[in-house]
């Protein structure tokens, strides 16, 4: 069993229903067992157009597959919550990103672990530093440490 970290976003609709929504999904199968969930933080967007704020979580899983495979669950789910990719970085109705699968690093398009921009995004540091507080990230730094090297 393997303990990895998934990032949810979500600025259109009812952003914390597709948050909710999210989660019973993934753990409908016991391959994916939820273990803990930070709690729900409005967030402003970075970068893209104009859109709404998004609402951000950190949850914590217990699972047996194989990063591939928690990657395709989770593109299921947002597919499932009707996501729309038309405009890039446009508003999304949910984002489900594999910030973290222990022991585990590579660089492929379709999959990068760990998650390359999870150590510059206060949306995921934050509510990382909630659940994870020693978790060793980029060069051994916990998400606090990530956060005081931010700039701003
Ligand atoms: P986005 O539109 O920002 O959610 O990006 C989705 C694309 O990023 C998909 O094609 C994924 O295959 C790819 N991707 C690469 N690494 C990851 C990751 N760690 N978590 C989620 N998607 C990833």
């Amino acid at each position: 069993m393997s303990e990895i970290y998934v990032g949810l976003g979500s600025n259109l609709g009812d952003r914390g229903g597709n948050l909710r929504f999210a989660l019973r999904q993934l753990a409908l199968r016991s391959s994916l067992r939820l273990r803990q969930v930070s709690t729900f933080r409005r967030t402003a967007p970075v970068g893209g157009p104009p859109q709404p704020d998004f609402v951000n979580a950190v949850a914590r899983f217990e699972t047996s597959l194989a990063p591939l495979e928690v990657l395709r669950r989770l593109q299921d789910a947002e597919a499932r919550r009707g996501r729309r990719r038309r405009i890039q970085d446009g508003p999304r109705t949910l984002d489900l990103d594999l910030l973290l699968y222990p022991g585990v690093s590579m660089d492929e398009t379709r999959l990068t672990l760990p998650h390359p921009r999870l150590h510059q995004r206060r949306f995921v540091l934050e509510p990382l530093a909630e659940i994870a507080p020693s978790l060793p990230l980029a060069g051994g730094r916990d998400p606090r440490q990530c956060l005081r090297a931010l700039p701003g």
